[in-house]
């Protein structure tokens, strides 16, 4: 039986770690991957306070090795489900067909971005494919780029790398766009951002890199190409908590907690990406992390 259990070996479960076993918290990690969460295969990060530039790899390494140094225990099963209360004991059963017991449970499981699922998507990525303005943009100054999506995020991203670049496309399969009025508004005044609609984005051209993509018009099936060097897909993100949503609260799927990291069960939390908030980024991940584990410490000693 452990004190807390964490679900999921990513920047929040592996930050949420370090603060339960300094407060001396018999901690068990379960990750059914491997350790980093999303930021291990990506090559450079620039904005993770008092590092001004390491490879997601280094990075991640770093925090699982500072972790586990701290005896944290990280194994490499999938949770499949959880059982039981704050009352009793929760049961975290692993898709190894094993279970483990523990007061209190951090889920820290991340999620995924969509992909546009078209050729050369994968090898590309780095290379001119981003899915995270925020994270890549300032690779881009003074270069043309394309966001490709219609929501919130995609505008935002057009509008934020607006500032960045010199020129950018935002590409759309329909029209009209599920984003708020006023952020579409605000884009369409920027001279910098182009709309191109209703086109998709069907093939990637480059080599090493990313240098032009072909769009292909929704409706009457006419192809065109755009030269860019980077592409960032905004089509929305996958929260990893299906076999939780019987277990706590979900919108839209995202875990639902507030800063607090508290879920509406007693004794769950959660942290990082997986839960309900604006900005999903390592900092914020974290820093939830600590939050989580602070908040499930307390649970344990004053109920
Ligand atoms: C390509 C890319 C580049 C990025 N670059 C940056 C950057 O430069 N700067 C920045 O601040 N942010 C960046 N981000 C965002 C950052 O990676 C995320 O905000 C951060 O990883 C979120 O951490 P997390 O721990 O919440 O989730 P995740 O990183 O998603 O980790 C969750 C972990 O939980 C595991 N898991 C899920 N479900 C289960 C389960 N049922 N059982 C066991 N394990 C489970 C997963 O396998 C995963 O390892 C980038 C993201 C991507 C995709």
């Amino acid at each position: 039986m452990a004190d807390i259990i964490i679900v999921g070996a990513g920047p929040a479960g592996l930050s949420a770690a370090i603060y339960a076993r300094r407060a001396n918290m018999d901690t068990v990690v379960y990750e059914g991957e491997s350790y980093g969460g999303q930021i291990i295969n990506t090559p450079e990060i620039e904005n993770y306070p008092a590092i001004a530039k390491i490879s997601g790899f280094e990075w991640a390494t770093n925090l699982y090795n500072h972790a586990t140094g701290l005896g944290a225990k990280v194994e490499f099963d999938r949770v499949t489900a959880i059982e039981g209360s704050a009352e009793e004991l929760f049961t975290v059963k692993l898709e190894s067909g094993m279970e483990d017991t523990a007061k209190a449970v951090i889920l820290a499981v991340g999620a995924s971005n969509r992909h546009l699922g078209i050729d050369r998507e994968e090898e590309l990525t780095g290379k001119g494919i981003s899915y995270c303005a925020t994270c890549d943009g300032a690779f881009y100054k003074g270069k043309t780029v394309a966001v490709s999506g219609g929501g919130n995020t995609a505008v935002e991203d057009a509008i934020y790398l607006a500032g960045l670049a010199d020129k950018v496309y935002l590409i759309h399969r329909r029209n009209e766009f599920r984003a708020e009025e006023t952020l579409v508004k605000a884009a369409r005044e920027m001279p910098n951002i182009e709309f191109v609609t209703p086109y998709v984005v069907t093939e990637l051209k480059g080599e090493p890199k990313l240098a032009s993509v072909i769009l292909t018009n929704r409706e009457d099936g006419s192809t065109k190409e755009l030269e860019i060097s980077g592409l960032f897909v905004a089509i929305g993100q996958e929260p990893k908590t299906a076999d939780f949503k019987d277990l706590v609260a979900l919108s839209g799927g995202y875990i639902e907690a507030g800063e607090d990291c508290r879920t509406n069960v007693k004794g769950i939390f959660a942290a990082g990406d997986g839960r309900t908030k604006k900005v999903r980024q390592l900092t914020t991940a974290c820093s939830d992390g600590a939050v989580a584990a602070l908040a499930a410490i307390d649970f344990i000693k004053l109920g």
